[in-house]
């Protein structure tokens, strides 16, 4: 089979690119321009002409992937902006959004042979900052939405960031919802909460590193910066490798179809079937290694049902990330 992964050189989506090519699949991955795909082509060349690099400048252009999805099995859509530097909420909205929704045309007109379209959503969707609950896929963060909507510019940047993909993501379902009687594919979104683990895309210093690994690197390695980020919102996070993995995965689990689905490492071990906790254990949420209650928390049981995703530990993630670091010299 083949896929399409948009957004190829990206932190995620070059560990998605490299998981399916392990796996057997054939890639074409979409990237801006052709010196982007110079680094990957780099990178894969050991897989022949089993990847290719696809040019697709402008995601939120009409019709922007209507040549890219030609010839394709599957499609794990990851390309969307994610920094928290936006003047405009629309700098975002619009290529999360246009960028989306064009992904799923493009596959409804020309995508014949798609069978799935997977969609890297996140836990900016669900999540609404400050309500005190074990968020599940039915929430939907309508805060964010609220905030961009009163404040425009002046609304935080993340609040710009999560806006987007919120809306990118009930576009998409939108969409789907309309057309699935006439659409030869289904649709599966996966939302997973801050991203770390050791980058393998092109990044020359920690200040390239994108938002998530650069917020994970500042508060482990900068003395006093972001102090306090991975016990508070970043408590709630998942390897890389595993969202690869679980791309991998929704793409293959037929009962995926038509599901969106939250990926977090944390709470792991109360997501695992059979649950593996005795019946008299006082396991503190979020165990191991983060506080008895933490500051955000997700209900990941669909997850364990549908993809049966493992999660690798904080210490590997750790361990690997920082070998990582010292490799580099950074
Ligand atoms: P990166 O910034 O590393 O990658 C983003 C990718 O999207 C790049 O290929 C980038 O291209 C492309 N892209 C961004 N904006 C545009 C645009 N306007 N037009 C064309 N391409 C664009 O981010 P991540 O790998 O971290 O994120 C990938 C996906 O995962 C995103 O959808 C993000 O929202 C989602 N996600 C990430 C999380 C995380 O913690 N990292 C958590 C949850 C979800 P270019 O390099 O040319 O700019």
């Amino acid at each position: 089979d083949k896929v399409l992964v948009s957004g190829a050189n990206g932190f995620i989506a070059i560990w998605v690119v490299r998981k399916f090519l392990e796996k057997g699949y054939r890639v074409r991955g979409t990237v801006r321009s052709a010196d982007k795909g110079k680094f990957l082509e780099e990178s894969f060349k050991s897989y022949g002409d089993k990847f290719e690099v696809f040019i697709v400048e402008d995601i939120a252009k009409a019709g922007a992937f209507d040549e890219a999805v030609k010839g394709v099995d599957v499609i794990a859509h990851t390309a969307s902006p994610f920094h928290m530097n936006a003047v405009s909420p629309d700098e975002l909205i619009g290529p999360a959004v246009n960028g989306t929704v064009g992904m799923l045309k493009s596959a409804a007109k020309n995508g014949d042979s798609v069978k799935r379209v997977v969609v890297t959503s996140s836990c900016a969707s669900v999540l609404e900052i400050g309500v005190d609950k074990v968020f599940s896929e039915a929430d939907w963060n309508e805060l964010a939405i609220r905030e961009v909507k009163e404040q425009g510019d002046k609304a935080p940047g993340a609040s710009k960031y999560r806006a987007s993909k919120t809306l990118g993501e009930k576009a998409a379902w939108g969409f789907y919802e309309k057309n699935k009687a006439d659409l030869k594919w289904d649709l599966a979104v996966l939302n997973p909460p801050f991203v770390f683990g050791p980058p393998i895309h092109d990044v020359k210093d920690p200040a390239s590193l994108n938002t998530s690994a650069r917020a994970w690197y500042d508060a482990v390695l900068v003395d006093g910066k972001s102090k306090d980020f991975l016990t508070t919102q970043g408590s709630a996070y998942i390897d890389v490798r595993d969202v690869a993995e679980a791309h991998v995965l929704a793409l293959e689990k037929e009962a995926a179809g038509g599901e969106r689905i939250i990926i977090s490492a944390v709470d792991a071990a109360r997501a695992l079937v059979p649950s593996p906790i005795p019946s008299h254990a006082t396991l503190p949420v979020g165990y191991p290694g983060i506080p008895s209650k933490p500051p955000v928390e997700y209900d990941t049981s669909k997850a364990a049902r549908i993809l049966g995703l493992k999660y690798r530990s904080k210490e590997e993630l750790t361990r690997d990330t920082l070998a990582d670091i010292e490799k580099r010299g950074w």
